[in-house]
């Protein structure tokens, strides 16, 4: 994992020298890389998430990647786009079979799409800040908000289960800890800001 500002400071070197300096930088990763071979070109993208205005429309329904693809990080693309597929063969059905229901079948579409991703990504933007880090770190299973967090993290994310309660808890506590560690959360959310920036071709700030 690094901040964009990083990737923008290649300048004109060629993909393959970036990847193998970055890697560099890294004595423990360098040598463990130290008799890789490359097995096809180094390659590039940008951010890779994104989300669609709409999770339907016309004779359509946008599943999976179709619809949005978010940050990897916990592992939920393939549960996502499985559970679309669930959905969506249930709303196609209500629509052919039942076409009155089908103004209400396309809401729940909508709404169960937008559910998930909304779900992961609450914790994927909050993963690398220091908060959560500790809590991470020092889990304690106050309430049962570990087991809770776990169930999110397994998939859980359509209110399956009980564990709405624990779940809003641990964001309390997220947020109250944010703000007991006022000046730490300040300091993150700077550096976040700071690194997360408009930059030139060269890597230089815009602003
Ligand atoms: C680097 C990376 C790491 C990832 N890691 C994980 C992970 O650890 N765990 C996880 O759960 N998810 C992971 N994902 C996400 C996961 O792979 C996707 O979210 C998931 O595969 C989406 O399924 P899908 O069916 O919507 O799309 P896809 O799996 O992309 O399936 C779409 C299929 O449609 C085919 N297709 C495209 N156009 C046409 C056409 N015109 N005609 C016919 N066929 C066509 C494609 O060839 C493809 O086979 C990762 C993704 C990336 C990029």
């Amino acid at each position: 994992m690094t901040w964009p500002y990083y990737l923008k400071t290649r300048d004109k070197k060629s993909l393959e020298q970036f990847l193998r300096e970055t890697i560099a930088l890294c004595a423990p990763l360098s040598a463990r890389l130290n008799h890789a071979q490359l097995s096809s070109p180094v390659e590039a993208t940008g951010n890779y998430s994104y989300v669609c205005d709409r999770t339907h429309g016309s004779n359509y329904l946008l599943l999976g990647d179709a619809y949005t693809f978010i940050d990897p990080v916990f592992s939920s693309g393939v549960m996502l786009a499985m559970h679309s597929a669930f959905v969506g063969a249930d709303t196609v059905d209500t629509c052919l079979r039942h076409p009155q229901r089908a103004a209400a079948a396309l809401k729940k579409f909508d709404y169960t799409m937008r559910l998930g991703p909304k779900a992961f990504s609450w914790f994927i933007y909050r993963v690398t800040n220091p908060t959560m880090r500790n809590m991470f770190m020092q889990p304690r299973n106050i309430f049962r908000v570990k087991e809770a967090l776990l169930s999110v993290l397994a998939g859980d994310v359509y209110g399956e289960t009980p564990i709405r309660g624990p779940l809003l808890l641990f964001k309390g506590l997220y947020f109250a800890t944010s703000a007991l560690n006022f000046r730490r959360t300040l300091k993150a959310w700077r550096a976040r800001k700071r690194n997360i920036r408009a930059v030139d071709e060269t890597g230089a700030a815009m602003n």
